[in-house]
Formats: C-alpha cells, structure tokens, sequence
C-alpha cells in the first residue's frame, strides 16, 4: 500500500501527510478551499499533541505564532473585572509547555512542514469513492478521476468522506445544544494577557486577544436547525444576531456591529460525532470527521495526536485493515473521554440562567481557593 488521499488540508491532515510521507507512503491532500483558511479561535496544542510538533520540529514556529493569554478574566455588565482562570499549564515529557495557538496559523505551520513531501491541490473536493478489496476509485468535482490505495477524511465536521462511505451526516452528528461563532476585533486591546467572558443566561461573548489584535468568540444555546446550511454565512449572521439582538449591555451592540460587517465569521454548532466504526473498508476517518467534539473536545490536539497514531499504525502493518483497527482502538481512547465531558463543557461555559452563572463564577472562585486578583 503506497498512496494515500487525505481529504482536507486543515490540522490533522497536513499532520498526516508529514507523517506518511516520513514512512515512505505518497500521500495526496485535497482541501476544498482556494487556500489555507484565515478564521478561527485560539487552539490549543496540547497534551498527546506536543510530542508530535516537536518531532515534526514546528514548535519554535507554533512559539512565535503563540498568543499571550495567561488567563481568562470573568467581567460583569459594565465591564468590570472578576474571577481570574489562569489558564492550564501542562508540559510533554521533554518539557515544552502547552501553546495556544490562532487555529490558522495552526494549520498553516503544519501545512508549511508537510507541503514539500505531498501533493497538495486546493479548490477541490471528492465527489464519489468507488471502493474494492484492492483501492478506491474517486473522482473529483475539477481533477481527472484517480486511484487510491485509501482515502482519509480529514474534512472536519461536515466530512464528505464520511458522508460516502458511512452516510448522512444527521445519523452520525448530535448538536449538544450550543453554537460558536468567532470573528476578528479588528483592533488591538489593552488586556494581552487576558481573555475577557461575558456571560448572560444562555450567552457568552469572549475577546480573546491574539498578537495585535483579537479575536471576539460568541458561544450561545440554541436548538438544533436542520435547515441551517453550515456554508451559507448570511444565514449565520442572522441567527447570532437574532441570539444577541436585545442585549444593549457592555460593548455587546458594537460587537455585534462588527459581525455584521465581518467578511470572516466562522460559525457552527458545538456537535459531537458518534460513530460505531471510524473504518469502512479503504476509507477511514480523521479528527472532526470522526470523534472530536470541536470546541469542549480538544479537536485541534487530538486531529494532531490521531494524525501520528494513524500514519504509525500503517508503517507497522502491511494488512490496511489490522492498521486501521490498531489506529482506532489506540486513538479512540483518548476521543472517548473527551466527549464524555462535552456536555458537561457546555452547560459551564454557558450557563442558562443569572443564578446558574452565579453559582459557576462561585464554585470557579471556591476551586481557586480565592486566588482571585482584585
Ligand atoms: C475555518 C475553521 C475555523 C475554525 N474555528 C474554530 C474555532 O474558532 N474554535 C474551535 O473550537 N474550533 C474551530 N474549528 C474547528 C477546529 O479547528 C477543529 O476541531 C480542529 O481543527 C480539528 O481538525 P481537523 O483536521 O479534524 O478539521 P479542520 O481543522 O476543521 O479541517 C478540515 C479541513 O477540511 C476542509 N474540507 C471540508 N470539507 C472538505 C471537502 N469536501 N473536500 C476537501 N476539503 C474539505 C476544510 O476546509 C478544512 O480545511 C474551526 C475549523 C475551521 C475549518
């Protein structure tokens, strides 16, 4: 087995093609974006996920990009400041602290250490998979029809390679009940090394400075809407501003102000991916595609540290589906926890109700044993 098509040039598949290509595989990424994209919120890298950056030798380039948030700051609705969240500080064995990171340059510090060992197309997509015992016939919305010997969805989580091969997406995505939306400030602010929440029941905004400028992050409950096109961002702007519409409290007005002028919102519902299998003959899935819980999941980290565990699995067995197997039973081990927690996640970040915000800043101030800076 020798050619690999990944589906997706975000985090994990640029990951992936790096570490093919350094077993001796010829991997193909297909991203469907003319480039690398620019949205997103800080990422962290972190856990299981900074031994791979390090062997892939990015850390000093994921140091530069690195934000300078120590801690995240809780603020009333005049803005004034309470609770202080230093943020977790874990090390990799070797000593390299966590990094957060913008998500964009995330992934396009791992797209520069993959490029130059993978093909790369962009503007691109699958559009069908014909697979027998031996490969994968696919073909391609603008690229001549080619065979593979597997294909990797990487796509996050609105994955066309799982759609293929397992299905719709609705029988595999349950929206825990929340939605994100992030879009540069535009403008620097006066608090680097902190990142501001604001809660109301049921909402939360978060500037999030991020070298020079910031990021703002809405994170609001709302039910599921099986209409809502994940690609069409008139349609985005309207329901989070109609989530937000009233609130005249702090700077929510001119944030909103901002959205509506953004040519750069990213936008989805907080979903967990429950699949029974990650592996469909020569197909297999990747990070978002197949388990991680995008914002409460670690989805950076674990597209990173399952990127590394799949391209071992297939140096160490000739036989795609013992690799495939042995990929899945060591990686879902970590993903499995972190959905356990996702809804957990999601019900302290946005908290429904004035009291329920109340008792979360509470028991936030109990567990820092009053650490909280004036
Ligand atoms: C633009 C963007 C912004 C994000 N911002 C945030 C954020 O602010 N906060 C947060 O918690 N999480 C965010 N996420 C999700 C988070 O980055 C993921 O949890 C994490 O990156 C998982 O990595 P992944 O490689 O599985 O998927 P992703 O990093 O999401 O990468 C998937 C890639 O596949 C591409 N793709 C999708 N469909 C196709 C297709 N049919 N053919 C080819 N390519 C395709 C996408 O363009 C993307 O480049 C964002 C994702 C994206 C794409």
């Amino acid at each position: 087995m020798r050619t690999v098509l990944i589906s997706g040039a975000g985090v994990g598949g640029p990951t992936l093609a790096y570490w093919l290509a350094r077993a001796g595989f010829q991997p193909t990424v297909v991203e469907r974006a003319r480039g690398q994209r620019s949205s997103g919120n800080p990422v962290d890298v972190r856990g299981p996920a900074l031994p791979v950056a390090e062997q892939m030798g990015v850390v000093p380039a994921l140091r530069e990009a690195a934000t300078t948030v120590r801690a995240m700051r809780l603020i009333d609705s005049r803005g004034r400041r309470g609770v202080r969240l230093p943020m977790p500080s874990g090390r990799s064995a070797a000593g390299t602290a966590e990094i957060e990171v913008p998500r964009a340059d995330l992934a396009t510090i791992l797209y520069a250490a993959a490029r130059d060992h993978a093909e790369f197309v962009f503007d691109d997509t699958i559009t069908a998979m014909s697979p027998d015992p031996g490969g994968v016939d696919v073909t391609f919305e603008r690229g001549r029809p080619r065979r593979f010997d597997l294909v990797v969805g990487a796509d996050g989580l609105h994955s066309t390679v799982r759609r293929l091969a397992f299905g719709p997406e609705r029988d595999f995505v349950r929206h825990l009940g929340v939605y994100v939306a992030t879009t540069p400030l535009g403008e620097p602010v006066d608090h680097p090394g902190e990142a501001l929440m604001y809660n109301t029941p049921g909402r939360l905004i978060s500037v999030h400075p991020s070298r020079g400028d910031a990021l703002l992050a809405f994170i609001f409950r709302g039910a599921f809407r099986p209409d809502l096109d994940h690609r069409d961002t008139a349609a985005h702007k309207r329901v989070l501003l109609s989530a937000y519409g009233k609130d005249r409290s702090w700077r929510v007005p001119a944030f909103l102000d901002r959205v509506r002028a953004s040519d750069d919102l990213y936008f989805d519902g907080v979903s967990r991916v429950v699949l029974p299998g990650w592996s469909r003959g020569r197909s297999t899935l990747l990070g978002d595609a197949a388990a991680s819980v995008s914002l409460f999941g670690d989805g950076s980290s674990m597209a990173i540290a399952g990127a590394h565990t799949l391209a071992g699995a297939l140096r160490e067995s000739d036989d795609p589906a013992v690799a495939l197997r042995r990929y899945e039973a060591e990686h879902r081990r970590r993903t499995d926890a972190k959905g356990r927690a996702a809804r957990f996640a999601a019900a302290l970040i946005v908290p429904g109700t004035r009291p329920g915000i109340a008792l979360r800043n509470a028991a936030a101030r109990v567990a820092l044993h009053g650490r909280t800076a004036a």
